[in-house]
């Protein structure tokens, strides 16, 4: 039987993704070989790799916009460096929303001034600092959409005089952004988009050039752009199954439609956290995720209780990550409504047995 997969990444792909990508590994498109012992360089590698960032652009709205997509390797943290490498000449602002925000601040560091506009690390990260103004004298503004970790999720993006870089890692593909605000956009495969293995990298061209450091080849952007991602082997099975998954989102109909999936299912855990007396939310109500939902028990007492329950129904990862305890529910783009409905009756079975 399926679980109902709400671990926070790598988490859940579509069934028909999964299966067509083994299918892909043991034969591609029937040519009597397999997708990962193929050149990246022959033509049905060339083809995968031009849909799929043809396809990232298209569900971004992006395309003709003066961006390129690429798929590079390294997860998002070699982005945290790559980033400030490739952007960073005197100056930079970061937003720090929690771990993963602090960790890109931290190796911008390694390459000159970097400031803090605003931090909620005062309240261990569980809200979005709000009300702060980005400095025009910076190279670019970072900051972090959606905090995998606290269940914090940015609403309204501030406007920005200088370029925004931002990580989506946790929510790419999940809502309906005007993704052309953004000059840079980075985010890991493995929550909405495939298996862990490449970095979906979305690109302004106009932002590269201005920094007056050597680059090392492998992580100077304008290599991969050069070469269409292929500046050297390409993680070919990552981006095949990423490829997969964008179809699937496209033939769903697109953000816009997942979006509408994304918020009901967000309104039915946040309305039992809420209504459900054992239960309280950890994140400011305005900031909360869509993607993931983080929760305590009022009575810790009763965590073997809820956690066996959990286990009987077939839950799989929903502790919360250690820094903030209790627990997370991930509900990525491919998460079935169906999964909430079951998390959410075990939750009020809980209340209903205490
Ligand atoms: N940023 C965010 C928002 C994340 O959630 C994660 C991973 N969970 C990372 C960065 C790091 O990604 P990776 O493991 O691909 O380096």
């Amino acid at each position: 039987m399926k679980k109902h997969n709400f671990s926070a990444g790598p988490c859940i792909l579509p069934q028909e993704v999964l299966l067509k990508a083994s299918e892909a590994v043991v034969d591609f498109n029937n040519s009597g070989l397999s997708l990962i012992e193929i050149s990246h360089r022959s033509k049905p590698f060339i083809e995968v790799m031009d849909t799929a960032t043809a396809l990232a652009l298209e569900l971004l709205g992006l395309e003709g916009k003066g961006y390129k997509a690429l798929f590079l390797q390294g997860g998002a943290s070699t982005q945290f460096l790559m980033t400030a490498y490739n952007l960073l000449e005197t100056k930079a602002g970061y937003l720090n929303t929690g771990t993963w925000a602090a960790k890109s601040l931290k190796e911008a560091k390694l390459f000159g001034e970097v400031v803090e506009v605003a931090s909620s690390k005062d309240a261990n990260y569980n809200y979005i600092p709000k009300g702060y103004s980005v400095p025009s004298d910076l190279d670019y503004f970072h900051c972090t959409s959606n905090n995998t970790i606290f269940g914090t999720q940015i609403k309204d993006f501030p406007t920005s005089p200088v370029p925004m870089v931002c990580d989506m890692s946790s929510d790419i593909f999940s809502r309906t952004l005007d993704f052309s605000k953004f000059d840079l956009i980075y985010a890991g495969a493995q929550k909405n988009m495939g298996p862990a293995g490449t970095t979906l990298v979305v690109i302004k061209e106009d932002l590269l050039g201005k920094v007056t450091r050597a680059i090392p080849s492998m992580l100077d952007y304008k290599n991969f752009i050069e070469k269409d991602s292929m500046f050297n082997t390409p993680p070919v099975f990552a981006v095949y199954t990423s490829m997969l998954t964008l179809q699937w989102l496209k033939d769903l109909g697109g953000i816009a439609a997942i979006e509408k999936e994304n918020e009901k299912k967000a309104k039915l855990i946040y309305s039992e956290i809420d209504l459900n007396p054992l239960f309280k939310g950890f994140a400011a109500t305005e900031d909360r995720s869509t993607m993931n939902a983080t929760f305590n028990l009022v009575d810790e007492k009763l965590k073997d209780t809820f956690d066996e329950m959990a286990k009987e129904a077939g839950m799989n990862g929903i502790n919360g990550h250690r820094s903030v305890g209790g627990y997370r529910a991930s509900m990525y783009n491919a998460l079935p409504y169906t999964s909430v409905a079951a998390l959410v009756e075990v939750m009020s079975e809980l209340e209903r047995k205490a």
